[in-house]
């Protein structure tokens, strides 16, 4: 049929306002007929998200992004894991210690704050830093967790966010033979915790970093979270000696995955959002 469809104005404020444009009528036959039932179903949606709003503010409910943090901070306690808190900052010589000088990719990602010092764009370094002492301290199994914010300059809006937050965990000194295995039991726990139902891993062999074990999810296959194990070529300069496994997790690409949605806006530290509700309507 030839007729008239939504403007581009009108479909940015429809996918705006979430709505599924599949299920619409797109075709008019006058511009008036277009613009009425735009109207129409703006105010319809903007009704339905106010209501959504109050019934959250009202509900003294968690939002999903708390009850997440929550949920996986006890099942992680529950696993012998604790939990730490690092600092935000870290220095250049520690992300030096990662491989991550001038020529890395991620260098370019960096907020710096000086010369010497930058907000974290990954736990990782602040973590070896942990695992050095605690392997240092000969403290048998080791099992510890962070849960914080990370930085990075990102070019791509739909998956990426400058500010996310990372789950990271490491289990240090366990059976050799045992830390393929024990990588996915606990990538498997904290997906299924995160209400994942959907998801898989992806297998890489690299020369530098040696096997990592990604986490994905989705018909899309989203990446959700990546995996490393120790002895690591990482470990020499940081002189860790002890086996590990480690993962770290998005906590916005779980949220988004898990409830199914592709783009990781509404999920992200925002102040257009709250649990996911568009502010701005
Ligand atoms: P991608 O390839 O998707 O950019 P990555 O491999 O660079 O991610 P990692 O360094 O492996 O990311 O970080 C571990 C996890 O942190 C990722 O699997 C993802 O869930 C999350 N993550 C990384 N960068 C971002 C970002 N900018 N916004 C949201 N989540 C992110
Ligand atoms: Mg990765």
């Amino acid at each position: 049929m030839n007729g008239l469809t939504w403007t581009d104005t009108q479909v940015r404020r429809l996918r705006e306002l979430d709505i599924d444009l599949e299920n619409t009528v797109k075709n008019f036959s006058t511009p008036q007929e277009r613009n009425s039932v735009f109207q129409e179903l703006e105010k319809k949606q903007v009704r339905i998200e106010r209501e959504r709003l109050s019934a959250f503010l009202t509900s003294g409910k968690k939002t999903r992004r708390s009850q997440l943090m929550d949920d996986l901070s006890l099942m992680l306690n529950r696993q012998g894991f604790a939990r730490v808190t690092t600092p935000l900052v870290i220095s250049r010589a520690a992300l030096a210690k990662m491989t991550i000088g001038e020529d890395h990719p991620l260098f370019r990602q960096v907020y710096w704050i000086n010369e010497k010092q930058c907000l974290r764009p990954m736990l990782a370094p602040n973590l070896y830093s942990l695992m050095k002492d605690f392997g240092r301290l000969n403290l048998g199994t080791i099992r510890f967790f962070e849960m914080g914010s990370c930085f990075r300059r990102e070019s791509d809006g739909a998956k990426h966010t400058s500010e996310f937050t990372m789950l990271n965990l490491v289990e240090m000194g366990l059976p050799r033979e045992n830390r393929q295995e024990r990588l996915e039991e606990l990538a498997v726990l904290v997906a299924k915790t995160a209400g994942l139902t959907d998801f898989g891993f992806e297998r890489e062999d690299s020369k530098v970093y040696g096997t990592t074990l990604d986490v994905v999810a989705g018909p899309e296959k989203i990446e959700v979270a990546s995996g490393a194990m120790g002895p690591h070529p990482l470990d020499e300069p940081w002189g860790i000696n002890d086996t590990w496994v480690g993962m770290g997790f998005g906590l916005e690409r779980l949220l988004m995955t898990s409830q199914g949605d592709t783009s990781i806006g509404k999920w992200a530290t925002s102040l257009a959002y709250v649990d996911g509700i568009r502010l701005k309507i």
